[in-house]
């Protein structure tokens, strides 16, 4: 296109799509209402020879696409943990494509350079970690655990006398990785993704409050003291929210040589709160962080966040040069912390949402989300025949839904939770999801998205208390 009226036009009409979602999120059914073959009939159309015009290819799209999104930018969305977006992070997204930038390096994007070093600098004052560890943005808190796990592999072997760079991992002294039963599965995958192996992660039962207790992990560090350990605990686990007791742990690791890890995914955002932040005491010693921008903070997918305090590892373990890229004197190249070459320039995002809400707002979302959790849990719990299995302690909780019928079993239970969690996003007022938690069914309860308020909870719970009268 090199007329710049159809430009103008074309992103013109693409707006009034997007608004027209936008607007239509507190109507809409939270939850797909087309099936697989319905969009596959309209979203496979022949590949043609000829191209067409870039607006209709847009027009087709958005009406193809019906029915096939979720509300995950809405109020109503409470599946998963999944946040929507930002006013001031959607626009800073859309510029982002249109600029169009490599955030490969410094000299390719100065501009988007800088934004990821200034990126930095806020998250680690709004997570309260320390200024001196090393950075990268990532696509997620999967990668975010490859690179931090790459630099721990790095720093544990390279005290063995072992060059994992270069000598890689056959042969290697071996390593093993300590962690909950509660664990989310992107660990499991980026210990696959690093050549350690499924085997050298080994869950440790939590307690009953799903936190690793100190005992359980002393006793498994001391069967073998001698090998290189990364601990990894949980600033908020998926069923729950539960935190590790850092206080108490990351000392107890770092006493016998350990690493230790923090899975944050969302969790570490309770830092940024004054009301929550106690439940991080003592993550600021452990060794390295991740946590996601797409979940709490509300930025758009996809954006993670990894940091670490060894610097030297995290560099040794990812950087690279190579004589066609232009080293700028005195500036950040992205590349030499991110797993990835070619990458989008994801910092205007981050820094866009970080500066519409400043610190006040980051506390505020924290804290009004875990409010309208606790009272849509409380909500649901006070509706007939539902149990609350976890009450949540920040943004996350657990309800089951009773089989009413007499001398019903277990099973029968976990069968009415899950007939309740697909009857209730049919219906499309809501959406969740379930989990199964200590052996039974759950519904899972999530509040991450800045546009649930007050309304959005009545909703939901009336929505419940609707849908459970029907089903007798
Ligand atoms: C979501 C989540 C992950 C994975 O994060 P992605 O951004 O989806 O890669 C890891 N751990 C926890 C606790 C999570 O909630």
């Amino acid at each position: 296109m090199d007329d710049p009226r159809s430009d103008a036009a074309l992103l013109a009409r693409t707006l009034e799509h997007a608004t027209r979602h936008l607007a239509g999120l507190d109507a809409a059914p939270v939850g797909a209402t087309a099936t697989p073959a319905e969009l596959r009939q309209r979203l496979r159309r022949p590949l043609t020879d000829a191209g067409l015009e870039p607006a209709r290819v847009i027009d087709e799209l958005v009406a193809d696409v019906a029915g096939g999104l979720t509300g995950s930018a809405g109020g109503r969305f409470f599946a998963w943990v999944m946040g929507g977006t930002l006013p001031a992070a959607l626009a800073a997204d859309w510029l982002t494509s249109t600029w169009d930038q490599n955030a490969a390096i410094h000299a390719c994007s100065p501009a988007a350079a800088v934004v990821e070093e200034v990126c930095e600098g806020w998250l680690k004052e709004l997570l309260r970690l320390p200024p001196a560890a090393s950075f990268a943005m990532t696509t997620g808190t999967q990668l975010a655990h490859l690179v931090s796990l790459a630099a721990a592999r790095h720093a544990l072997l390279a005290r063995r006398g072992w060059d994992v760079e270069a000598e890689g991992l056959q042969g290697a002294p071996p390593l093993r990785l300590l962690t909950s039963d509660q664990h989310h599965g992107s660990l499991d995958r980026a210990v696959r993704l690093l050549g350690l192996g499924r085997r050298a992660l080994r869950d440790l039962p939590a307690g009953p409050d799903g936190r690793l207790a100190p005992e359980t992990l002393r006793a498994a560090l001391d069967e073998a003291p001698e090998t290189a350990t990364v601990v990894v605990l949980q600033a908020g686990d998926l069923n729950v929210g539960a935190f590790d007791d850092f206080a108490r742990l990351v000392p107890l690791a770092h006493e016998r040589g350990a690493w230790v890890h923090v899975d944050g995914a969302f969790g570490l955002w309770a830092a940024a709160s004054a009301e929550h932040r106690h439940l991080l005491d003592g993550a600021g010693a452990a060794d390295s962080w991740v946590t996601d921008g797409h979940k709490w903070l509300n930025v758009p997918y996809d954006c993670g966040y990894a940091f670490v305090a060894d610097r030297e590892a995290h560099f040794a373990s990812v950087s690279h040069r190579a004589s066609y890229l232009t080293q700028v004197e005195g500036t950040r190249d992205q590349l030499d912390w991110n797993p990835d070459w070619s990458r989008r320039a994801r910092g205007f995002a981050t820094y866009a949402a970080i500066r519409q809400l400043g610190r006040r707002g980051v506390a505020d979302l924290v804290e009004r989300t875990c409010r309208h959790a606790r009272a849509l849990v409380d909500g649901l719990g006070a509706l007939p025949g539902v149990e609350v299995a976890w009450r949540p302690t920040i943004n996350q909780g657990l309800v089951r839904f009773l089989d009413p019928r007499p001398g019903a079993t277990a099973a029968d239970h976990d069968r009415r939770t899950d007939a309740l969690v697909a009857a209730l996003d049919a219906d499309g007022e809501a959406f969740f999801g379930g989990t199964t938690w200590r052996g039974r069914r759950c519904m899972r309860v999530s509040v991450c998205g800045w546009r649930t308020g007050e309304p959005e909870v009545r909703r939901a719970v009336a929505a419940a208390a609707r849908v459970l009268a029907g089903m007798g």
